[in-house]
């Protein structure tokens, strides 16, 4: 079940956290996995050589998302030297919190560049391939917060729901081309992202949530990896919440 023999997968943010998480059980499900980072070049190294040292196919790719001409020239290199590209996972993402009185220009630009422009980018570049193939997959890190809002997270949210239309409308326009488009929208999972909270916020949150704690980067890989296999050929434009039933 679940296998992904002889696929090629993109993992943006791949060096860590949720990224890395699912670079690593894409590849334990037999995919060539390119694990792109932006600064992180040592870490990606370590994600693929240890998968290299399983057994497993993967390569590193630098480059920045919100870079459009630098995304684009990188997602060309990738279907030209592995001669496919079926999988997109849309990872890369980052978090500026603030209370929306406070919230910068500039820190909305670089929201929007990095958590939908990017994501967006990659699609638009992965689709020419997937089209011509008649098959492929987009998988979008989008966030509970895009579905429930928070306090302190109105342009965080509001890239996270962006994302959401977005692959919806993605499902629509490509399923003639068997091509599918979901989104995972991660609860509250620890990673680097979470990390620099205090204890009690994070206690304060693990109260909300039903299933009394934090999840793990390796149960929303298994999300993606889920959505990115064969069995899941008949689920597009769907949201799959790994959250522990903080939003239901
Ligand atoms: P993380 O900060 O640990 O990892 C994010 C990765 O994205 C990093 O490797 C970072 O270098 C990369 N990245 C950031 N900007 C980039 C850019 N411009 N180009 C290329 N790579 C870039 O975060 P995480 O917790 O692993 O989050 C992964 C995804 O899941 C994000 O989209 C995040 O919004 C989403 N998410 C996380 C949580 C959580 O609780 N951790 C919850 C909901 C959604």
């Amino acid at each position: 079940m679940f296998r992904l023999d002889g696929k090629v997968a993109l993992v943006t943010g791949g060096s860590r956290g949720i990224g890395r998480a699912t670079a690593e059980a894409m590849a334990a499900q037999g995919a060539t996995v390119i694990v792109n980072y932006v600064r992180g070049e040592a870490a990606a190294r370590e994600v693929a050589d240890g998968i290299i040292a399983k057994g497993g196919k993967a390569e590193i790719a630098g480059f920045d998302v919100a870079d459009t001409p630098a995304t684009e020239k990188a997602l060309e290199a990738i279907v030209k030297a592995q001669g496919r590209f079926d999988i997109l996972v849309a990872n890369a993402g980052i978090a500026i919190d603030g209370l929306l009185l406070r919230v910068k220009d500039e820190d909305l630009d670089k929201l929007f560049a990095t958590n939908v422009k990017g994501a967006l980018t990659c699609a638009r570049v992965a689709s020419r391939t997937m089209m011509r193939a008649k098959t492929g997959r987009m998988i979008f890190l989008s966030s509970v917060v895009g579905e429930m809002g928070n306090t302190g997270q109105t342009a965080y949210a509001a890239t996270k729901a962006a994302i959401i239309g977005a692959a919806k409308s993605i499902a629509r326009e490509y399923a003639g081309r068997n091509i599918t488009s979901n989104v995972v929208a991660p609860g509250f999972i620890e990673t680097d992202m979470t990390h620099g909270m205090n204890d009690a916020a994070k206690e304060y949150i693990n109260k909300q949530i039903p299933l009394g704690r934090t999840g793990t980067a390796a149960e929303v890989a298994a999300a993606c990896v889920y959505l990115a296999s064969d069995e899941a050929s008949y689920v597009t434009g769907q949201v799959l919440r790994v959250n522990g039933g903080m939003y239901v």
